[in-house]
């Protein structure tokens, strides 16, 4: 019998280029993203990636203005 194993992502966010502005958190199905409590080292409260319900459909990616997010398929 053929199993399959459902596909793991991992979003990684560039603090260099995020501002916060939530957009990718309004945007993700999942509700697998979240803006920090903390600031960066800019002073903006940068977005936090949480996991296990990614299904890696890119909208985040895609929405971001400032190409901040790249998601990574684990298995
Ligand atoms: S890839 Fe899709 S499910 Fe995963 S964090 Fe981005 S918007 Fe959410
Ligand atoms: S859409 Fe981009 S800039 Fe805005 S919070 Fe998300 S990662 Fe940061």
């Amino acid at each position: 019998m053929k199993t399959t194993t459902k596909p793991k992502f991992q979003v990684i966010v560039d603090d260099k280029y995020c501002k916060g502005c939530g957009l990718c958190v309004h945007f993700c199905p999942k509700k697998e993203l979240k803006i920090s409590k903390e600031k960066n080292k800019k002073g903006y409260f940068c977005v936090e990636f949480s996991g296990a319900e990614c299904t890696g459909c890119l909208r985040c990616a895609l929405i971001c203005p400032d190409a901040a997010l790249k998601i990574i398929r684990q298995q």
